[in-house]
């Protein structure tokens, strides 16, 4: 399995080296380059498969010559100590609970399994310095998928005030492998830097830059194995078309979600579920994204006006547009809805929903009734009702449960450092800990 950059003319690399390197030096975002039919490998798998066994199986064919059976399973054992988990309501749904991880959120599944890959493939007698920009949890994920890996410095940049939940002994002060800068500005100041840092190949070079953020095609990949796994526990129950309804935000799920399709797995369409921030709206007149003002909604992860995935969706609609308008239906969902579909599901069917996974619900069932067609949808829950245990016990009048180990992540956090949003000063801080 290859990948390009989605500029024209670069050239192909491995695995390995796409994730090692977080973005192609020539500028970009990586992409799938040549995609193999996995259909022979999943179709016989069947609904007694774990998620383990489905990882060892498939990702020695999709990475032959680059991880071996033996270490595809040591390493899907060691990122995942959890499962994703397909809930069936009725003929029409299914949700698929993908926030068992440590923090509560599918992007747990990216980074666990991109922390153990980074660990199997970095070189053994050199630092590999792992730069990520994080806002609320995902701090915690990355810090805790990659506390512990031999030779792998993590560096993450938050916006001022938002550090919390990470574990002061995994700081590389405390002899541990994390190094939280607190950047004094926005999240996008982040990112930003992170974006210029990858581009100072001087930098780079000296110590091993990679990214855990979403840019990092490293991160799509395992989240095209729960695509997978959701299909063999439903496909001896299925009597219509299979779709998936998954929440946007940075489309980075909606890209798995593709790539497991074009690896075979037979499914009827996508419908990518927006908030009313509707990045998608004006995507098919002219292939642009018109950046637009912000809303705050009651699901923030998916008040995005521009997503980091835009180079990638344009891939996938530069090859095959009329296709791709058959298999994506975008849908946006405003807060009063997503309100009334929490309402509805609990009632229905006793399942408290988080405001993301609310939205995918009901863009599911908006789409359906535009169509008048038949389906079985598989719902994607992003995120667990807990984390957004205020939206929820104020919309359905009751008190949400919150899991123990999600309520530790709520405690604040010094800093290693807190520095200005500037890249000179961003590179002499992390020099000054290595
Ligand atoms: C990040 C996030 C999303 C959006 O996922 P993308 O891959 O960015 O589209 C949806 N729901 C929850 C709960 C999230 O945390």
């Amino acid at each position: 399995m290859l990948f390009r950059s989605t500029l024209s003319d670069t050239p192909r690399v491995s695995y390995k080296e796409a994730i090692l390197n977080g973005l192609p030096p020539e500028g970009g975002l990586y992409v799938l380059d040549s995609v193999m039919d996995m259909r022979q490998f999943f179709l016989y798998m069947d609904s007694e498969t774990t998620f383990q066994e489905l990882l060892s199986a498939i990702s020695p064919v999709l990475l032959q010559g680059e991880l071996n059976p033996l270490t595809a399973s040591e390493v899907a054992i060691d990122a995942f100590d959890f499962e994703p988990e397909l809930q069936p309501l009725d003929e029409h749904y299914s949700i698929l609970n993908l926030y068992n991880g440590p923090t509560g959120v599918f992007k747990d599944f990216g980074i666990a399994y991109i922390a153990a890959l980074i660990e199997e493939f970095a070189p053994y007698d050199k630092k590999t310095m792992v730069l990520s920009a994080a806002r609320r949890d995902t701090g915690v994920s990355i810090a805790h998928a990659f506390d512990k890996r031999k030779n792998i410095i993590s560096v993450i940049l938050y916006p001022s005030g938002t550090i919390h939940g990470l574990d002061e002994a995994a700081f590389v002060e405390n002899g541990g492998g994390v190094l939280p800068i607190q950047i004094d500005g926005t999240f996008d100041d982040c990112q930003r830097l992170i974006t210029e840092t990858m581009k100072d190949r001087d930098f780079v070079g000296r110590y091993s830059v990679t990214t855990a953020n979403a840019i990092n095609v490293g991160r799509l990949l395992p989240q095209t194995f729960y695509y997978l796994y959701a299909f063999i526990k439903v496909k001896k129950r299925l009597s219509s078309d299979l779709r998936f309804s998954v929440p946007c935000g940075n489309f980075g799920n909606l890209i798995a979600g593709l790539y497991a399709w074009k690896f075979g797995m037979p499914v009827n369409g996508f419908v990518a579920a927006m908030n009313a921030n509707n990045a998608f709206a004006n995507f098919f007149s002219g292939r642009t994204i018109t950046p637009k003002q912000r809303l705050t909604t009651i699901s923030p992860a998916l008040d995005v006006c521009f997503p980091s995935n835009y180079e990638r969706l344009v891939s996938f609609y530069d090859e095959a547009p009329l296709v791709m308008r058959n298999m994506v239906f975008p849908q946006s969902i405003d807060d009063e809805t997503t309100r009334s579909t929490m309402k509805e599901v609990w009632m229905k069917y006793g399942i408290m929903l988080d405001p993301h996974t609310a939205v995918a619900f009901a863009a599911a069932k908006k789409s359906a009734e535009i169509k008048n067609e038949e389906y079985h949808t598989v719902v994607l829950a992003t995120g667990h009702p807990a984390k957004y245990a205020e939206v929820v016990s104020e919309t359905l009048g009751e008190t949400v449960a919150i899991p123990e180990k999600l309520a530790v992540i709520k405690k604040e956090c010094k800093p290693t450092a807190c520095i200005p949003p500037h890249l000179d000063t961003l590179e002499s801080t992390i020099a000054s800990c290595f």
